[in-house]
C-alpha cells in the first residue's frame, strides 16, 4: 500500500536539505509537519523512494536556487542517503536525466553504495528510533514480553523513553532547515515539528495491537507499558549544554545522570542558536549505530484493598519490628494479611495502613481495626464478590494469629476516609488492672460513675524516641471497672482516638494527669490490654 505523500512543492528544498543532511525519511515528514499518520506506517524504505521521486519531478527554480547554499559535504551525503536507492529502480524510470547528478562530481560513487549499506544508514536525527526500531519485529517483542507476564488488562498505553540527547540533535537539525521553513511558511516553530515520539507511536500502536489480540493501545490505560531506547555512542553530545547553561544541570539524588530530558529541554530553550552552533555540528554527525532497546517495563496501577482486622495474639507486631537491621518476631499483622492477597493479585509489594495500631503485646477483637492496603504492579486486578470472599477465607485459614472481615475493593479516594476525623472517632478498651494495695468491690465502683475525663498526656516515654515531645489533651469518655480479686480488676474504657491506655493505668512517672494511680490513691499497673473497638464506619460491612 503506497499512500500519497501530502508535500508541496514548497517542501522540495528541505525534503532535499534533510535526506542530504542524512535524516531519514521519517524524520523528513515530520519537518514538514506531515501529520497524516498512514504517511508514517508506511515502510520507510517507501517512503524514501517517494521522497527521492519528489524530489526529482520536474525541477524548478526554487530548488536550484537553494542549492549553491548546499555545501559539498552535504552533497556527497545526498548521494549515499537519497539517490542511492535509485541504483535498484526499473531504468525508465530514470529516462530523464537527474539535473542533481550533474551537480557534483560523484554520480559514480552514489552507483557504488549499495541497496543494504543504505538500509543500514542511522538518522542523524532518531537514531534510528522511526528506522528499524518501530517496525513489526519490535512490536512483536513489545507484544511477547506483554503476554508472558500475564497481566489482565483491557487496554495498554505505551510510554515512550528516548535517550535525552535526541533533543539536541533534533535542535540541530532545526536550525539546519529554520531559515528555509519559515521563508516557506511550512513551520511556524520549532513546536509545529511533529515529535519523534509522537510518530513513533503513531507507527507502532497500530502494530502491538496486531500482535495482541483484542488489546486496544490508547493514550490512556490502568497498564502502561514502558519502552526504552539508550544510545551510549552520542550520550556525550549534551554535555556542551552544561558548560552554557550550567543552572539546568543541578544533581538530584534519584537520577543517575544530571543529562535528563527534562535538563536537556529546558537548556536548549535557553541557549542561543549562536552559541549552540559554535559547540555543535549543525546538521548533526552521523552514528555508526542505531538505539538499543532496553527491557520493556510493565506497570499495572495500585489497586486498594481495605477490610477490618482482628489480632488475637499478645505477641505480634503490626508491622513488621525490626531493631538495629534485626528482626525480632517472626511475623507480624501486615505480612500474615498480605501474604495471600499479594498472591491472588500477583502483586510486586504493597503498603499498608490502619486506623491506628496496637502494640505488640495489645490484641484487637471486636469488630476489628480498619486497614487498607495498596497493591503495587498487580497482574491480576479483577475480582468478583465470591472471589473476595474465597481469598478472605483463605487469609483466615492460613493463621490462628488473625482474621479479617469486610474484605474487598476499593477506589484509592475512599481510603482517605479511614484517616478522616481520625482524632475524633472514639475507641472502647479492657485493661486488666494490678493494684498493690488490696481493693474490695466498693472501692472501684466509682469508676462506672466517671464521665468525660480530660487527660493531659505528655508523650510517654516508651515512644519519645520516635515523637516529639508534646503535652496532647485527651479525653475519656467513659469508664467501668469489674472486680477480679483483691489485687486484679478489668477496667473498660471508651476513649478519644490517640489516648494512651498504659499511661493513664501506671501514669508513666506523673507524665499522665490524672492517671488511675491518682484516682484509686495506690500504685497500678496494666497486665493486658485489649481494643474492644475501633469506632470508625468505614470499610463498609459486607454481609455475610
Ligand atoms: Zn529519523
Amino acid at each position: 500500500m503506497t499512500v500519497m505523500l501530502p508535500l508541496k512543492e514548497k517542501d522540495k528544498p528541505i525534503v532535499k536539505k534533510l535526506l542530504s543532511a542524512g535524516c531519514c525519511a521519517r524524520c523528513v515528514l515530520r519537518f514538514c509537519c506531515v501529520s497524516v499518520q498512514a504517511a508514517y506506517r508506511q515502510a520507510h524504505q517507501e517512503t524514501l523512494k517517494e521522497l527521492q521521486a519528489f524530489i526529482k519531478e520536474k525541477e524548478t527554480n526554487e530548488v536550484q536556487d537553494s542549492m549553491p547554499q548546499t555545501s559539498t559535504h552535504e552533497i556527497l551525503k545526498s548521494h549515499d542517503a537519497a539517490l542511492s536507492i535509485d541504483v535498484e529502480e526499473p531504468p525508465c524510470k530514470r529516462a530523464k536525466p537527474d539535473p542533481t547528478e550533474t551537480d557534483g562530481s560523484e554520480s559514480g560513487s552514489a552507483a557504488l553504495v549499495s541497496p543494504k549499506n543504505l538500509d543500514q544508514r542511522v538518522c542523524v536525527v532518531c537514531l534510528g528510533i522511526l528506522q528499524d526500531l518501530c517496525g513489526p519485529a519490535q512490536a512483536k517483542k513489545i507484544a511477547e514480553t506483554v503476554k508472558a507476564e500475564n497481566y489482565q488488562f483491557d487496554t495498554l498505553v505505551l510510554s515512550v523513553s528516548l535517550p535525552a540527547q535526541l533533543c539536541v540533535r533534533e535542535h540541530s537539525c532545526w536550525l539546519h532547515v529554520k531559515k528555509e521553513v519559515r521563508e516557506k511558511g511550512l513551520v511556524l516553530d520549532k513546536d509545529d515539528v511533529i515529535q519523534v515520539k509522537e510518530a513513533f507511536k503513531w507507527i507502532i500502536q497500530g502494530l502491538v495491537a496486531k500482535e495482541l489480540v483484542g488489546v486496544a493501545v490508547v493514550g490512556k490505560s490502568p497498564f502502561e507499558v514502558g519502552v526504552e531506547f539508550i544510545h551510549p555512542e552520542t550520550e556525550s553530545d549534551c554535555h556542551f549544554l552544561a558548560k552554557s547553561c550550567s543552572d539546568c544541570f543541578k544533581p538530584t539524588k534519584n537520577k543517575q545522570s544530571v543529562f535528563t530530558r527534562m535538563a536537556v529541554v529546558k537548556a536548549l530553550e535557553k541557549i542561543s542558536d549562536a552559541a549552540f552552533l559554535q559547540h555543535y555540528p549543525c546538521p548533526p554527525l552521523e552514528a555508526s549505530s542505531g538505539c538499543t532497546p532496553q527491557d520493556i517495563q510493565c506497570l499495572h496501577v495500585s489497586v486498594f484493598i481495605a477490610g477490618r482486622y482482628n489480632k488475637f495474639c499478645r505477641s505480634l507486631p503490626q508491622t513488621p519490628w525490626v531493631i538495629d537491621g534485626e528482626r525480632r518476631m517472626e511475623s507480624s499483622v501486615e505480612e500474615l494479611i498480605a501474604a495471600p492477597i499479594l498472591s491472588a493479585f500477583r502483586a510486586d509489594g504493597f503498603n499498608f495502613s490502619s486506623s491506628g495500631r496496637e502494640d505488640v503485646d495489645v490484641r484487637t477483637l471486636g469488630n476489628g481495626r480498619p486497614f487498607a492496603m495498596e497493591l503495587l504492579n498487580p497482574h491480576r486486578c479483577r475480582f468478583s464478590k465470591a472471589e473476595m470472599k474465597q481469598l478472605q477465607e483463605t487469609i483466615n485459614e492460613s493463621s490462628e494469629k488473625v482474621k479479617v472481615r469486610d474484605l474487598q475493593i476499593v477506589t484509592r479516594e475512599a481510603m482517605s476516609r479511614m484517616k478522616e476525623g481520625e482524632e475524633e472517632k472514639t475507641k472502647s478498651y479492657t485493661a486488666l488492672v494490678w493494684t498493690q494495695k488490696a481493693i474490695e468491690k466498693e472501692d472501684i465502683a466509682f469508676i462506672d460513675d466517671i464521665k468525660d475525663l480530660t487527660l493531659d498526656q505528655k508523650t510517654p516515654l516508651r515512644v519519645l524516641h520516635r515523637r516529639a515531645l508534646a503535652i496532647r489533651q485527651r479525653v475519656i469518655h467513659s469508664m467501668n471497672a469489674r472486680f477480679v480479686d483483691p489485687h486484679h480488676f478489668y477496667l473498660g474504657l471508651k476513649t478519644q482516638a490517640g489516648t494512651y491506655i498504659k499511661e493513664f493505668v501506671h501514669g508513666d512517672f506523673g507524665r499522665t494527669k490524672p492517671n488511675l494511680c491518682q484516682l484509686l490513691k495506690t500504685d497500678t499497673n496494666i497486665l493486658e490490654l485489649d481494643v474492644e473497638s475501633v469506632d470508625v464506619d468505614w470499610p463498609p460491612p459486607i454481609p455475610e
